[in-house]
């Protein structure tokens, strides 16, 4: 391998081509990327999901000391269902200076370029760890088990790149997601005979209503100056099912809730306020018509804010390799609310351009390619010296 050796770009056509949307298993990729890293002599671990058809995947290049670097990147991607796409969504196709495929900017670039300069990192003095997950974009289940073993194995870490698609521009904040899903069981009976009958639909509106409530509080008192946009936490319904006709109160009606805060803000404290509100308030009236109604609540992903200081390590550094010499926030929340939530210090910079993640034709400029490849090669030069 090492005379046809893997450039940046050879790398994502290799990287893309496995389509690992989030439901599929990355085994493949996995495989991939262990058979490549021994090829360089780097042995690297496994960290398998419970369901056994995912793995997070983690290795060191370099020599076991403390100052190392990790490089984080997630396997998975969106899905392309219902989407519109003019090429082969998992073939790289380059057309104008950009790179089509599904994840190229969302982020297999950022792994395809930390991966293309493993032959050059032979002479590191303090090691690179590479920190790969699966399962980002579907709530980052993966991270926190990877996390927690890098915490555990590594000797102390300097600093954490989380390499989602920045444009290359550092990235020190995003809000937290919590996602959870609200099932009301009521009581049929017959529209005109309410008083009888248990409305789940009409609970659900209730209860949606209490969340839009609250980010209309959050909106009316939110800082202008807060670099989020929008500058406050939001409270979102974004499915519902439930009901059967006109004129049947409706038995079930269940709802799915996103909750994004700022990162100063704790999301459990919205979610402890709304289970309260369902368990003192709006339980107990439905009870008293059946006891056999209920509000059944379920949290599916909980995913910390990230808010890092100026003056940290990671931000320093990543602003130095960039190039950059001013911070941003992301919309979007990732895995480095995690890994600063474990102690480590993080900083977010990475190859391609948000605006083109989860699209279809998702693409990243080859001059954004060559962007995050120079970034990697300083990096590479600090850890040498
Ligand atoms: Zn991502």
């Amino acid at each position: 391998m090492s005379e046809s050796r893997y450039n940046s770009r050879k790398m994502l056509e290799k990287l893309i081509a496995f389509p690992t949307v989030s439901s599929n298993s990355n085994l493949d990729l996995i495989s991939f990327v262990e058979d490549y890293l021994s090829v360089y002599g780097v042995s690297s671990k496994r960290i398998i999901s419970d369901c056994g058809k995912k793995a997070n995947l983690y290795a060191t290049i370099g020599p076991m000391n403390p100052g190392g670097i990790v490089l984080s990147g997630h396997t998975d991607v969106v899905p392309i269902d219902g989407q519109d796409w003019q090429t082969d969504p998992f073939e790289l196709t380059e057309k104008d200076g950009r790179l089509y495929g599904r994840g190229t900017c969302d982020m297999k670039a950022f792994t395809a370029i930390a991966l293309a300069l493993v032959p050059d990192m032979s002479n590191l003095k303090r090691p690179i760890h590479l920190a790969l997950s699966y399962d980002e974009e579907v709530g980052c289940l993966g991270a926190p088990k990877l996390i927690e073993t890098i915490k555990d194995q590594l000797p102390e870490v300097r600093a954490v790149f989380v390499g989602e698609p920045t444009s290359m521009r550092v990235v020190t904040g995003h809000k937290s997601i919590l996602h959870f899903d609200t099932r009301i069981t009521g009581l049929e009976a017959h529209s005109s005979q309410q008083h009888r009958g248990v409305p789940a639909v009409m609970i659900a509106g209730r209860l949606i209503n209490w969340l839009g409530e609250k980010q209309r509080e959050n909106g009316a008192n939110a800082d202008q100056n807060n670099a989020f946009e929008p500058p406050f936490s939001t409270l979102h319904c974004g499915v519902v099912h439930g009901g059967t006709a006109v004129n049947i109160t409706a038995r079930h009606c269940d709802f799915v809730t996103d909750i994004r805060t700022l990162p100063t803000e704790d999301a459990m404290s919205y979610f402890d306020e709304y289970v309260n509100y369902v368990r003192d308030v709006v339980e107990p009236e439905m009870q008293s018509v059946s006891p056999d109604t209920k509000v059944e609540i379920e949290v599916h992903a909980n995913v910390p804010g990230f808010d890092a200081p100026e003056d940290s390590e990671a931000v320093q550094l990543a602003k130095q390799l960039s190039g950059q010499n001013t911070t941003e926030v992301a919309p979007y929340a990732a895995e480095s609310g995690q890994y600063q939530k474990a102690g480590f210090s993080v900083a977010m910079c990475g190859p391609g351009s948000i605006d083109q993640a989860h699209q279809p034709n998702e693409y990243i400029s080859v001059d954004q390619l060559e962007q995050g490849t120079e970034f990697i090669r300083r990096l590479i030069d600090l850890q040498s010296m």
